[in-house]
């Protein structure tokens, strides 16, 4: 039962499925091969938003962001590793690409911080909800006007090539049956492999034994198959660490919740670090802290803000106290120093001065209860590396050049985040990227 079609898609997540509405609204054939019995991939989980400098909606709110900011920013979140190129290109596609997801649907209108950014730029759902079931909801919504077919449980295995040139995948159905889908662009948007933990250790020797907060699928399918017909990987350790997981479950706490307002404290009931710097080095101090664990404190006021917090609190993540006092007797904190460290953090955004860690954005007193803990710990997020692709989505080869038919775009590739993702990059990249290699793919069909 083999197939034909113009552009074979790896990969139903944010970036496959952005690939395949451009290459479809190109008036291509498309097909999406999916290994899991779901769509959407990591991007189910992207908790944040979408960062995008000089949108209407940072303008309504009264932000004045640069894109030159917003690069400047990536660039030093990612220690000056990042790939110039690709970086200018997610810069300069941004605001269109917020704008392409709204026209489908998703109203990500609310522009906030987040860890890294200088300005206030991560495009989030208006009603504050999570950005990533959103995104897949109305790229399969489109899908599905354009009647692209989604396989789901089909795992591609293999790249096939004639002639030199790449000429489909060889996959694998429920059943297990082998087949081909043959075609004249191959699309790979895999994600990364931050759920394969041989993989992970074999570039990352140290991470060995950490938990992750990825989905099961993420195991670097599309790496493997891109270095088998010669393609170039770049950063490749390159493996970040999320600050705020749940030590259980590796389920991951947004960033938001930082930006929103919530501090952290560690065992003594201390605050230990500005709680915005990126998550490197987050994550590195809480690491530093007693169990190299951490608790996210919030209040009342901030659970009626922020739809995601209302959830972890009603799917019982957090500890609560009606005083400071009860929070740090049910987790067996000193009472007096917790009291304090929250009474100091009040007056701190009082004056708007934390005279401790220099924290720059000081929006929540954090003054009256219900007050609310998560207990934090860093979890093994995102894998920066992948394959080496150029700015039109190409995959690149060890000889540096594009690899006839083939493409690239999202969490496998590698360059666009350089040694550190800063928040609401992922699901820029994988918009801007998907929608690239959906066009370009599209163009060179012969
Ligand atoms: P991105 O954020 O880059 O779009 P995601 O993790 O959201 O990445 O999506 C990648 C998708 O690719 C996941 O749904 C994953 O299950 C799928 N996938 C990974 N490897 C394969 C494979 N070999 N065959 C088919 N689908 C795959």
């Amino acid at each position: 039962k083999d197939m034909d079609v113009d552009v074979v898609i790896v990969g139903a997540g944010g970036a496959g499925m952005s690939a395949a509405v451009e290459a479809a609204n190109a008036g291509k054939s498309v097909v999406i091969v999916e290994k899991m019995p779901i769509i959407g991939g990591n991007t189910n989980y992207a908790t944040g938003g979408m960062n995008a400098a000089e949108t209407p909606y940072q303008e309504a709110a009264g932000i004045k962001d640069t894109k030159q900011t917003f690069y400047d920013d990536t660039m030093k979140g990612g220690k000056d590793k990042n790939n110039p190129e690709l970086l200018r290109t997610l810069v300069d596609n941004a605001p269109d690409a917020v704008e392409w997801l709204n026209d489908l649907g998703a109203d990500l209108k609310r522009v906030t911080l987040s860890g890294g950014a200088t300005n206030p730029r991560i495009h989030t759902p208006e009603d504050g909800s999570p950005v990533g079931p959103v995104v897949v909801q109305v790229l399969s919504k489109k899908l599905e006007e354009q009647n692209v077919e989604i396989m789901l449980e089909t795992t591609a295995e293999k790249i096939i090539e004639k002639d030199g040139a790449v000429a489909g995948i060889q996959a694998t159905d429920k059943s297990g049956n082998s087949f081909n889908i043959n075609a004249k662009a191959v699309i790979l948007a895999t994600g990364g492999f931050g759920a394969n933990s041989q993989m992970v250790e074999k570039y990352r020797p140290d991470l060995k034994g950490f938990s992750t907060t990825n989905h099961k699928g993420a195991t670097g399918d599309g790496i493997v198959m891109a270095q088998e017909v010669g393609a170039d990987l770049t950063d490749i350790e390159e493996i970040q660490i999320h600050p705020t997981t749940d030590p259980e479950t590796g389920y991951l706490f947004t960033e938001g919740l930082r930006g929103d307002g919530a501090i952290l404290v560690n065992l003594d009931g201390k605050r230990f670090t500005d709680e915005l710097l990126t998550r490197d080095v987050v994550s590195a101090n809480i690491l530093k802290q007693k169990n190299g664990i951490a608790y996210l404190i919030v209040n009342e006021a901030m659970r009626e803000e922020n739809a995601s917090l209302a959830g972890y609190i009603e799917d019982d993540y957090a500890v609560q106290g009606e005083t400071i006092k009860d929070l740090a007797k049910t987790l067996k904190i000193d009472e007096a120093t917790l009291e304090n460290t929250l009474k100091t953090y009040t007056a701190y955004v009082k004056a708007g001065k934390d005279e401790e860690f220099e924290r720059a954005h000081l929006t929540q007193t954090l003054e009256e209860g219900p007050y609310y803990a998560l207990e934090v710990t860093p979890g093994i997020h995102h894998t920066m590396g992948g394959v080496k692709i150029d700015t039109k989505a190409h995959i690149i080869n060890t000889e540096g050049q594009a690899i006839k038919g083939l493409y690239a775009a999202g969490e496998v590739t590698g360059g666009v985040h350089g040694g550190n993702r800063i928040g609401g990059n992922a699901v820029a990249d994988i918009i801007v990227f998907g929608r690239i290699a959906g066009q370009t793919a599209a163009s060179e069909l012969q």
